[in-house]
C-alpha cells in the first residue's frame, strides 16, 4: 500500500506524457533555447551569443528540437548565401503555458532570497496584464498565442510579443 508501482516500459521515458515531455525538454539548455525562440531568436549566432553556449552543444540541442518538431529550419538569404534559421512550430509555441508556469515557479521557489523579477504575461492587443497568463479580464476572453507578450523588466522596458509561429499554431 502507498507505493506507486512504476511499470517498466520499452521507452526510457515510459507511457506517461509527463515522462515523454521530460524526454524532449529535460535539460536546461533546451528550455532556455525555447525561451529565446519564443522571444524571437532564430539564428544560430544569435542563440550562441545570447545564451553563451558552446557551438557543439547548441548545434546538438537545435537538431534535437528540430527532430522533436518544436523548431523548424527555414532558409533565409544572408548577404549572398542561403543559410537556415530556426523558427517556432505550433508544438514549440505550445510550450507558452509551460514556460510561463516554470517562470512563476522559479520566481516563487528558486533562490527566493535573491531578487528576481516575475514574468508578467500581457495581452498585447489591449496592453492589460492577464489574470493567469491565459485570460484577459479586460477583454473577457482567453488570450491566444499570437496576442501574447511577455514583460521581463530585466530584459526590456517594453513587453515582448511572442515570436511568429511557422506553420499552423
Ligand atoms: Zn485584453
Amino acid at each position: 500500500m502507498g507505493e506507486i508501482d512504476m511499470k517498466n516500459d520499452d521507452s526510457p521515458f515510459g507511457p506517461c506524457p509527463l515522462g515523454r515531455a521530460a524526454g524532449v525538454l529535460g535539460d536546461r539548455w533546451t528550455m532556455l533555447i525555447m525561451r529565446n525562440a519564443m522571444l524571437g531568436t532564430t539564428r544560430f549566432d544569435e542563440f550562441k551569443s545570447r545564451l553563451g553556449i558552446a557551438d557543439n552543444i547548441l548545434s546538438n540541442r537545435l537538431s534535437r528540437l528540430v527532430d522533436a518538431g518544436l523548431l523548424t529550419k527555414v532558409p533565409y538569404l544572408d548577404v549572398n548565401r542561403t543559410r537556415e534559421r530556426y523558427a517556432l512550430t505550433g508544438a514549440g509555441a505550445g510550450l507558452r503555458p509551460v514556460l510561463q508556469s516554470l517562470a512563476e515557479w522559479g520566481h516563487t521557489y528558486v533562490n527566493p532570497d535573491e531578487p528576481s523579477g516575475a514574468v508578467t504575461v500581457i495581452h498585447h492587443t489591449c496592453g492589460e496584464t492577464t489574470t493567469d497568463g491565459r485570460y484577459c479580464a479586460a477583454c473577457q476572453r482567453p488570450v491566444p498565442y499570437d496576442e501574447t507578450a511577455w514583460m521581463m523588466p530585466w530584459l526590456s522596458e517594453t513587453p515582448q510579443p511572442l515570436a511568429e509561429v511557422h506553420g499552423t499554431p
